[in-house]
């Protein structure tokens, strides 16, 4: 057994199918133990249909919280007691905490990607964006966007559900912050190509380039990107999407999902210890540096 796991160690748990790949055991534990933290993060196999029985079970062991990935992060909120303003707005959770028994959802994958850009230097604030993806990291990605004081927004989503949920994430934007967001459809590609034509940053915040749809991207044409677009993907494996590899022949300066995974992580990481994550360590155990 690890010397520094006792009988007072804390559990934090992560919660999704599939999620043996995860870097995020690896990234919390690294860190308490860096700090000294008596917390023990693990991964558990679990998808909706234990989502609830997991959730009771962490309440009745007074577990400090978790992460959630798919497919729960839209789901575990019916077992939650209270809700972030920003989880609220996203109607995703990707972080849990147990305070005392009171279990509130937070999201902070928008938090994440929006320190991610800083972190590699880029400044979008009073800036155009053009984002694809409306599912829980592309609406959470907005959100904050929007918090931050990106100016402006041009959103485009494939015809499916997401798009109808990002009708009220739009409204929510328009009415409740600065920044002023439309909502295209993925479909119009000459729609798209004019939005990028004046953004400042473009991101691909869906699963194409990523297993199943991995070596794909939607922007079938190196022209709607010029040497002076941010090109900014979530997905972190692999490291280099099919969008990227193309943004790079263009001349464009590219971030991959790897700060937004570090970052999220970060930010969960002080919801449930009040502490900051030890990042340069972390970028070193990740071999992000
Ligand atoms: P989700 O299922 O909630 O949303 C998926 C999005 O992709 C939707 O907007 C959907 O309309 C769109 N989409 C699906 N198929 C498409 C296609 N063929 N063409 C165009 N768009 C399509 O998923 P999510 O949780 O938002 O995750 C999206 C991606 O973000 C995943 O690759 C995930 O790994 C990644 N992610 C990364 C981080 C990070 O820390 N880097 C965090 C969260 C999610």
């Amino acid at each position: 057994m690890e010397p520094r796991i006792t009988g007072h160690t804390e559990l934090i748990g992560l919660i999704a199918t599939p999620i043996r790949h995860s870097s995020s055991p690896k990234m919390h534990n690294a860190a308490f133990a860096k700090l000294g933290l008596d917390y023990a993060y693990l991964a558990f196999e679990v998808g909706n249909e234990q989502l609830e029985d997991t959730i009771k079970g962490f309440r009745a062991m007074n577990v400090r919280g978790c992460n959630v990935s798919m497919p729960n992060k839209t789901v575990v909120h019916k077992y939650l007691d209270k809700l972030s303003p920003a989880a609220e707005l996203c109607g995703a959770v990707n972080t849990i905490v147990n305070d005392n028994g009171v279990l509130t959802g937070h999201i902070t994958d928008g938090v994440g990607f929006m320190t991610s850009v800083a972190d590699a230097g880029f400044d979008p604030i009073g800036k155009k964006v053009t984002i694809v993806g409306c599912g829980g990291a592309g609406t959470a990605i907005q959100i904050q966007a929007a918090l931050d004081g990106v100016a402006e927004l041009a959103i485009f989503n494939i015809q499916d559900a997401c798009f109808e949920r990002a009708k009220q994430t739009v409204k929510d934007i328009n009415e409740k912050t600065n920044c002023k967001a439309t909502l295209y459809d993925l479909a119009d590609t000459e729609e798209l190509r004019k939005q990028m034509a004046d953004s400042y940053m473009f991101i691909n915040a869906t699963g194409v380039g990523m297993k199943p749809l991995e070596g794909q991207t939607y922007i079938k044409d190196a022209s709607m990107l010029r040497p002076e677009l941010i090109v900014c993907d979530v997905v972190y494996s692999p490291a280099k999407t099919a969008l990227l590899e193309l943004a790079e022949s263009v001349g464009c300066p590219t971030l991959n999902g790897l700060g937004m995974m570090l970052f999220q992580g970060a930010a969960a990481f002080k919801l449930w210890t009040g502490q900051e994550m030890p990042i340069d360590h972390i970028k070193e155990v990740l071999n992000l540096k």
